[in-house]
C-alpha cells in the first residue's frame, strides 16, 4: 500500500523559484533573475508516492510516544497526506 505525501521540492527546495541568471536594472546594478520552479510549478512541494511503512517508520522518527494528534506529527515530518 502506498500514500501521497507532500514533500519539499527537491530541485528548488522548497523555495518555489529558481535562478535563471543575472540582469541589470537600468542604472547597471545587477540582479539575480528567478523563474517559477518547473518541477514543481512554483508551489515549493512536490507529490511523492512512498510504501505505507515508509511513512509510519518516519512518524515514529519524530513522534514521542505520548503525541496524539495526527496534525502535530504531520506538520513535524512537513507532510501531507493528501
Ligand atoms: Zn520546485
Amino acid at each position: 500500500m502506498k500514500v501521497q505525501i507532500l514533500t519539499q521540492c527537491e530541485l528548488c527546495e522548497g523555495k518555489a523559484h529558481l535562478p535563471v541568471g543575472e540582469a541589470e536594472t537600468w542604472n547597471g546594478e545587477k540582479y539575480t533573475r528567478y523563474q517559477p520552479c518547473p518541477m514543481c510549478q512554483g508551489s515549493g512541494n512536490q507529490a511523492k508516492w512512498i510504501p505505507l511503512e515508509e511513512l509510519v517508520t518516519a512518524i515514529q522518527a519524530v513522534a514521542a510516544p505520548l503525541v496524539v494528534d495526527p496534525h502535530a506529527v504531520m506538520n513535524a515530518i512537513n507532510a501531507q497526506v493528501v
